[in-house]
């Protein structure tokens, strides 16, 4: 949303201006800050509407940061991290980033996770009776129903409770701790392997009733991290 205010912290000086110069370009509005410690005092200082959080900064540890972040505020926090550090994104994720981008990233793929964060945080996902709309997935919470063009899609209730932590949280990235957190309980944070289950099963039943072919792309795996929810334009 245009006119948001965006912290970027980051101590890469030409990743810092180069990612300002886009976001200022596309009318928001940015504070810069270098290290963990500036971070923070413009974080106090502005309450920004989103942060973009480097995790590899000079003073600190970028996941000390977001956790007092968090523990603050719900505002949206994308964080940049280094390729293959799947280790580092899903702790980031499970300690309440919302989502990633891995270094090198393009400013297309940046601007599309900041305006799905930004939406997110700009009302509820769910209507007031509890329907989620994704284009023509319908997905009522309170009911248990799932609707693809109007044909109902018959979900089993673990199979339902995957589909609901991932509508519940569109453009956002749920990560297998997470999502086995949210359906199973805690005993069962390292089964990564039901989920791959229950979630090629959910992509299957809803592939049947979608002949446009519009939610092909509904569900998509981030290898080693978790799972997103696009949304129908098949922008994230
Ligand atoms: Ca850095």
């Amino acid at each position: 949303m245009s006119g948001s205010a965006i912290l970027v912290v980051e101590d890469d000086a030409s990743t810092s201006t180069s990612v300002a110069r886009s976001l200022t370009a596309h009318g928001y509005r940015v504070v810069e800050a270098a290290d963990a410690e500036a971070g923070r005092r413009a974080w106090e200082r502005q309450r920004p509407d989103l942060v973009i959080l480097d995790l590899g900064l000079p003073d600190a540890d970028g996941l000390v940061v977001l956790r007092s972040m968090r523990r603050d505020a719900a505002t949206p926090i994308l964080v940049l991290t280094a390729r293959g550090g799947e280790r580092v994104k899903v702790a980031a994720l499970d300690q309440g980033a919302d989502d990633y981008v891995t270094k090198p990233f393009g400013m297309a793929e940046l601007h599309a996770r900041i305006r799905a964060l930004l939406r997110r945080a700009a009302g509820p996902s769910a209507d007031e009776a509890g329907v989620v709309s994704l284009g023509i997935l319908r997905v009522d919470i309170t009911r248990h129903t799932v609707e693809v063009d109007g044909s109902t899609v018959r979900l089993t209730p673990r199979e339902f409770e995957v589909l609901k932590v991932l509508v519940t949280h569109p453009g956002r990235l749920a990560t297998h701790g997470r999502l086995l957190r949210a359906v199973w309980g805690s005993a069962y944070t390292e089964e990564g392997h039901y989920l791959h289950v229950y979630v090629r099963q959910i992509r299957r039943k809803i592939a049947a009733a979608d002949h446009s072919g519009a939610l092909r792309k509904l569900i998509v795996s981030e290898p080693g991290v978790g799972y997103r929810i696009t949304e129908a334009d098949g922008s994230t």
